[in-house]
């Protein structure tokens, strides 16, 4: 097949995106994002993920994870509510949803995902251990809200979709993918790929200091948090990558790419947000 070849999205793209809070916004304004993450070992990604999301502007954020780990989440970020993954969930609370960061695979996590799947309509953003999920039961590609985001680097994307010769075959795959499913694939790396119905956007942000442990949460809770304030999940997904590699180049500014931790890009994505203006 013949595939559209991928522009690069620069920061004109993404300063067009972003639209400025306005004056009379009150937190329902901005969207309550449910995020699906954590688990015994891995609370790290969720708070991370939450975090990033009220960073990136989401009006609320509530955190689906075990009660056990409630406390670890409440004095880490005392700005997310958390919500046992027994307790029934009004889905019209939620603008959307991130699943995935540190759910771990097992059989709960799993009935997880397809509960989700099976109760929301909205498109959603989609990572980590919720695609590992999917991989093993890939009858629920289908079940997949229309224009939801879904992250994988590209072992998960492997799992999912099918090894590749080469990155330049898997590029194409995903474009070609990006046809086949109403889905916007973000090809995860080193220049990330956000492909959606054959056309595709090469991000220009980015460094190898986000090469280490809880990258990629961010980015999920960031996206998740574009979706709940009610951008397009095409412009979302591209202004989301933009912005999460520009908040790790300024980072970069300041400290050695060895030494920049996941939450260093969390606190500089206000700057790149004012950087945009
Ligand atoms: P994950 O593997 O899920 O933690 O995601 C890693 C995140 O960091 C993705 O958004 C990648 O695009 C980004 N990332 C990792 N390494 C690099 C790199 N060398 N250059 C640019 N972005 C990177
Ligand atoms: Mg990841």
């Amino acid at each position: 097949h013949t595939v559209e070849a991928p522009r690069f999205s620069n920061r004109e793209d993404v300063a067009a995106i972003m639209k400025p809070r306005t004056s009379f916004a009150h937190k329902g304004t901005y969207g309550h994002a449910m995020l699906v993450a954590g688990n015994k070992g891995k609370m790290g990604a969720a708070i991370l993920c939450a975090k990033a999301a009220l960073k990136t502007g989401a009006g609320l954020v509530t955190l689906c994870t075990h009660e056990d780990y409630f406390s670890a989440v409440h004095s880490a970020l005392p700005e997310a509510m958390c919500l046992s993954q027994h307790e029934v969930v009004d889905t019209a609370t939620y603008k959307t949803i991130g699943i995935g960061p540190g759910i771990g695979t097992g059989a709960e996590s799993g009935s997880l995902v397809s509960k989700t799947l099976e109760q929301f309509t909205a498109p959603m953003v989609i990572d980590a251990d919720a695609l590992n999920i999917v991989s093993a039961n890939k009858t629920w590609l289908e079940k997949m809200p229309a224009q939801t985001i879904v992250t994988p680097h590209p072992k998960e994307f492997e799992r999912l979709f099918g090894k590749s010769d080469n990155d330049f075959d898997r590029l194409q795959k995903t474009i070609t993918l990006s046809k086949q499913y109403p889905l916007i694939i973000v090809l995860k790396g080193h220049y990330t790929l956000v492909a959606a119905n054959g056309n595709a956007w090469f991000n220009t942000t980015g460094n190898a200091g986000m090469a280490k442990g809880g990258s990629g949460d961010v980015l999920t809770g960031m996206l998740t948090a574009l979706l709940a304030q009610g951008y397009e999940p095409l412009q979302a997904a591209i202004a989301g990558v933009y912005l999460h590699g520009l908040a790790a180049d300024i980072a970069a500014q300041t400290m050695a790419q060895e030494s920049m931790l996941a939450s260093d890009i969390i606190d500089h994505i206000s700057d790149a947000l004012l950087s945009l203006h």
